[in-house]
């Protein structure tokens, strides 16, 4: 039944995707993206990694818009991926050594960033956390808008994205960040209950993989590691694209690649009118929200629910979703108590498509861009 559920909502999400085919293209602004005369929104890469990677597909899955390149700082393994999916390869700078390393190495590069940017409407900065911020006033300059991701400043861009909390305040903007994945998964859940009680009072753990798979670099791989600055960042970030909503946060880091898991706790106010089960109902109404009873199907941990990610067949066993347990939510007169799962590496993937759709004016629904956008990395995973 709950599977039936989690493809029912695919359904309504393809057809969502055949009645946008005539959407509307707005050219506001005085940037040169603000000037966009075409229908396809020109998108650079900046930084191919673990997120960028992703993003590029889920823009090359879309057909208002189009990957034009993506960089590399120099010729690692990540190029073959890129000369696979057959995107222009680019070089992170424009320093003339280093674009012409990636020959030496048998790749074909078309240039510095500098370059990549003279052909683009748009791009997605992926660089790691901190990194991006050196990198605003060369997108400034080139004249393109700019999507930083959650390892960024709110203070740096000024602007921070999420589709269900504030697609509208981003349209047109010339630059934003798009949130964390962990403030991503708490704005799925936390945004449409505020909506129904307006206000919201929220404490809760993030329990942190301690690394992505494919990084050695990090730690701990056998403690448990608090973070001793409290609260942490993570919910007081979620006010950064919805003010309204009172939260705070601690974290800690356990050895773990997969996922993280966030262990929440809101207080509604009086007269909420709320049960579990229409809490369950208002999250199974609400997109990117997978909901599933651990009792039922066996998904007890985090382990099977990539397990169960892998399954759905998307690229890199992602799950663009956040996981609920059906059964480990309980509403308790005014208090809710709740776990979900966030993968770490693919809840915010399809944000970036969103965002890109909100900077340029495009598309200024987020329920119709969030439809078009997972109907169609549906598709291109022939799923
Ligand atoms: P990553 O290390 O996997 O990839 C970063 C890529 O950027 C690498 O290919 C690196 O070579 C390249 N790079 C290095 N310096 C650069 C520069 N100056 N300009 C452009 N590119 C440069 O990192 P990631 O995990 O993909 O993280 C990217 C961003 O996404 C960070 O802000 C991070 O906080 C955020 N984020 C990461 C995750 C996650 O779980 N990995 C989840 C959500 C958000």
């Amino acid at each position: 039944m709950v599977e039936a559920r989690f493809f029912m909502f695919h359904l309504v999400q393809v057809s969502a995707h055949v009645s946008l085919l005539f959407q509307r293209f707005v050219n506001r602004g005085s940037s040169k993206a603000g000037m966009l005369r075409t229908m396809t929104v020109k998108v650079a890469i900046n930084g191919y990694g673990t997120i960028g990677k992703r993003v590029a597909d889920a823009v090359d899955a879309q057909d208002d818009m189009e990957i034009v390149g993506v960089t590399k700082t120099r010729p690692a393994f990540g190029c073959d991926l890129a000369v696979r999916k057959g995107y222009p390869l680019y070089c992170t700078f424009d320093d003339a050594e280093r674009i012409a390393s990636f020959a030496e190495a048998g790749y074909t590069c078309h240039g510095g960033l500098s370059d990549l940017l003279a052909v683009a409407d748009i791009v997605v900065d992926c660089s790691p956390g901190k990194v991006g911020a050196s990198n605003k006033d060369i997108y400034q300059n080139a004249g393109v808008k700019w999507i930083f991701q959650g390892g960024e400043k709110h203070a740096m861009t000024g602007m921070s994205y999420t589709s269900s909390a504030n697609h509208k305040e981003n349209l047109n903007v010339e630059g934003t960040r798009v949130v964390s994945c962990n403030t991503t998964g708490l704005s799925r859940t936390l945004v449409p209950l505020y909506e129904h009680c307006g206000e919201l009072q929220v404490e809760c753990t993030m329990i942190r993989r301690a690394a992505d798979p494919g990084d050695s670099s990090k730690g701990p791989i056998n403690a448990i590691k608090p973070v001793l600055k409290v609260p942490s960042h993570h919910g007081p970030d979620v006010m950064t694209v919805k003010p309204e909503i009172k939260i705070n946060s601690m974290a800690v880091a356990v050895p773990t690649t997969i996922m993280h898991v966030h262990v929440i706790t809101a207080t509604l106010p009086e007269g909420h009118g709320l049960t579990t089960e229409s809490i369950l109902g208002m999250w199974s109404k609400n997109p990117r929200l997978v909901i599933m009873n651990g009792a039922e199907t066996g998904i007890t941990t985090t382990a099977e629910v990539m397990e169960f990610a892998r399954d759905i067949g998307r690229k890199w066993g992602d799950l663009h979703e956040i996981f609920i347990w059906e059964d480990g939510v309980k509403l308790e007169g005014n208090t809710l108590y709740y776990f979900q799962a966030i993968h770490q590496e693919s809840d915010v993937i399809p944000e970036n498509v969103d965002a890109i759709r909100a900077l340029t004016g495009i598309e200024d629904d987020w329920m119709s861009s969030v439809a078009k956008t997972d109907a169609a990395i549906s598709k291109y995973n022939h799923l």
